[in-house]
């Protein structure tokens, strides 16, 4: 059998690849025929492909590489790790030392009373965890009734069945019969697309009272919960009008519903504080984690959960866990991966150096022909594309075409940026400088420039 290895020639890799390896997202057959990018090695912000090209990578890989490429402690740190004890579960009353030592460190990252976690091996498995955790709770709590799950339309959080079910993206529902039943989509507050002639501040505000309305037509008694993201990630980093955040909180405490803030894209620095909520203002009762949380290095996941929340879940046996809940070496991978955060304050970094750098760069972006709205909170940032800005039109050919475009020749210039629709989205590792940027932002205005041209 031929060893495969990066030496091999780029066609063999593809070819190799479309015959054995099914990918996630992507169309099979295309990859038959294009062959798949192979990506080789990473360091920094950087990622190099099997023909020498040196990337840039705009998206941190999947929103997840926050401490950036090639860091020796989380490599050294697995090594020790698989040596001494490569795995254990935490099942049955077991437990071990990286478990430990990251749910302490996390319970005193997380803000309020958010002080317990339980571990899985994703976002997606974090957020099963949440449905049957929250619905739990209520049943603990003598009130079985409450078990209808609120979130938004065009919102990802993940793609099990249960996550993808909270998810709202029609095209994944659309596959494999989903939503799973008690699960409720309200819209989203993407001002852009859909505000019409009201104000924004009118809008988030419309669109937070959305859930009030969906509480009281579903019944106050039959709801467990909110979730969403502090900032929609994979809709296409969504920022709502400032009014949206606090009426959400507003409208949980009235009506005692339990607040789920997927933390998985905005946890760990992304928007300027260790999590999104509180950039927004949130006081969650569970936040779900991943990405971040290991920088990548590691799979690993889970939900933090609020003192109350964990002390009526303790009152039963949860039966709810993965072989992988709270695995030895992905945890000691994210704890190392946090102790770095800290030590290098890279949060700082992102709150006082480059995040405000980067935001006035990409606000900037407002003044190309082809940009309608520039959003950015901390590292994660959009822009929509538009043939007319004043009417905020979408571009006519098939929705997504434009930003394909785009995104095809931020590839060509070795640029890693992603496209949701003819929105344009970045989320680079936050150890970016200044000078990565600069780098960043040229070649992104390049690819617009061509983009447009290839339009026309
Ligand atoms: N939640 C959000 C907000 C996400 O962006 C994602 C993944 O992109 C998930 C959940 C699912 O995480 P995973 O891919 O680790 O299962």
């Amino acid at each position: 059998m031929t060893v495969i290895t990066n030496h091999m020639p780029t066609a063999e890799l593809q070819a190799l690849d479309a015959a054995h390896h099914m990918h996630p997202f992507s169309t099979q057959d295309d990859l038959a025929k294009q062959g798949a990018r192979v990506i080789t090695r990473a360091d920094g912000v950087w990622i190099q492909d099997s023909e020498g090209n040196k990337i840039i990578d705009g998206m941190a890989g999947l929103w997840c590489v926050n401490v950036g490429y090639g860091r020796d402690r989380l490599a050294d740190v697995a090594a020790r790790q698989m040596k001494e004890l490569p795995y254990y579960n935490t099942f049955f009353m077991t437990t071990h030392v990286p478990a430990i030592a990251l749910s302490q460190k996390l319970a005193e990252l997380a803000p309020g009373d958010l002080n317990h976690v339980f571990y899985a091996g994703s976002g997606s498995e974090a957020n099963d965890t949440n449905i049957r955790m929250v619905r739990t709770y209520w049943a603990e709590k003598g009130k079985p009734s409450k078990k209808v799950i609120i979130s938004r339309k065009n919102a990802y959080h993940g793609s099990s069945v249960g996550s993808a079910s909270l998810g709202g993206m029609t095209g994944m529902h659309a596959q494999g019969g989903l939503p799973i039943a008690d699960i409720h989509h309200i819209d989203q507050p993407n001002y852009w697309a859909e505000g019409g002639d009201q104000s924004p501040e009118e809008f988030g505000l419309e669109r937070a009272r959305q859930l009030e309305q969906a509480i009281n037509d579903i019944g106050e008694d039959n709801v467990a919960a909110f979730i969403a993201e502090p900032v929609q990630g994979a809709g296409g980093v969504i920022v709502p009008p400032e009014t949206y955040w606090p009426e959400i909180q507003r409208i949980c405490d009235k009506y005692e519903i339990l607040l789920i803030a997927d933390e998985v894209i905005c946890g760990f620095g992304r928007t300027g504080n260790w999590f999104g909520s509180e950039t927004v203002g949130w006081r969650p009762d569970i936040m779900t984690i991943a990405k971040g949380l290991s920088s990548g290095y590691a799979p690993i996941g889970g939900s933090i959960v609020s003192d109350e929340v964990a002390e009526v879940i303790g009152g039963c046996e949860f039966n709810h866990g993965y072989t992988y809940s709270s695995h030895p070496v992905a945890a000691a991978v994210a704890l190392e991966n946090l102790n770095i955060m800290q030590e290098e304050n890279i949060v700082g970094h992102v709150q006082n150096e480059v995040g405000p750098y980067l935001k006035e760069k990409w606000e900037a972006l407002i003044d190309h022909p082809m940009v309608g709205e520039a959003n950015i909170v901390g590292m994660m940032g959009s822009i929509a594309l538009t043939p007319h800005k004043e009417s905020r039109a979408a571009f006519a050919a098939d929705a997504g075409t434009v930003g394909y475009m785009c995104r095809e020749r931020c590839f060509a210039n070795n640029l890693v940026m992603r496209h949701v629709g003819d929105r344009m989205i970045i989320s680079p590792p936050l150890v970016m400088t200044k000078g990565e940027v600069d780098v960043l932002m040229e070649r992104a205005v390049k690819s617009l420039d061509e983009g447009m041209a290839a339009a026309k």
